[in-house]
């Protein structure tokens, strides 16, 4: 899943997961627990973490590479985001004789992603993020909801600059092999839902 910050990259991809039956392979959840975790390794990945930048490209493949040679399949959201990491990702699948299935481009306004990203929540109790008014959280989510750290004004905008100059690139590589399917992110999440389902079901 590539995309923006508050495309609903998460959202979709559980709803996609539970669908397919396939492991979700979630980085920045990864990293967001080796904080809460108190490691070293969480020291030193909050510091990216809480200025808005992206972890260094060594620490995220050495936490993907296990995951992704484990399963046949999955969902991979949040990762690759630069074209280092993407071409990492080749490597391991062709040393795997394995290939992508399909690539899901969501693309929507920064003005959109920024309005979105003001209503993120972040439940303490499971993990799961929300959104105020497009995604509340279920009855059995206890919460406590809150804001989540990067997701500040300044972060936000740094992070979605960064988006742009190193992970936007990826669309054109995938578009290239015939791999990436492109989705208006600005629809509801039942709509995105959809169009994606119907992409992936659409591959041979
Ligand atoms: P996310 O929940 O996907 O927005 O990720 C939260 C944070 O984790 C990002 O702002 C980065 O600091 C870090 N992160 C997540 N995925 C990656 C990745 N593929 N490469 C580098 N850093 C990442």
């Amino acid at each position: 899943m590539l995309g923006p910050q508050g495309s609903g990259k998460g959202t979709q991809a559980e709803r996609l997961c539970a669908f397919f039956g396939a492991p979700h392979i979630e980085i920045g959840e990864m990293i967001r627990a080796e904080i809460a975790a108190g490691t070293e390794l969480g020291h030193d990945l909050q510091r990216y973490n809480d200025r808005g930048e992206l972890v260094p490209d060594a620490i995220v493949l050495g936490a993907v590479k296990p995951l992704v040679a484990q399963a046949r399949s999955w969902i991979l959201d949040g990762f690759p985001r630069t074209m280092a990491q993407a071409e990492t990702l080749d490597a391991l699948l062709t040393g795997e004789n394995a290939d992508l299935d399909g690539v899901i481009g969501l693309e929507a306004p920064d003005d959109v992603l920024i309005a979105r990203l003001a209503g993120r929540r972040y439940s303490e109790a499971t993990g799961k993020l929300y959104h105020l008014t497009a995604n509340p959280p279920p009855p059995d989510d206890p919460g406590p909801f809150v804001q989540r750290a990067d997701d500040t004004p300044e972060n936000i905008k740094r992070r979605l600059q960064i988006y742009h100059t190193e992970t936007e690139p990826l669309m054109t590589y995938y578009a290239e092999r015939g791999l990436l399917h492109r989705v208006n992110a600005a629809a509801s999440v039942d709509d995105v839902y959809g169009a994606i389902l119907t992409a992936l079901l659409a591959i041979d």
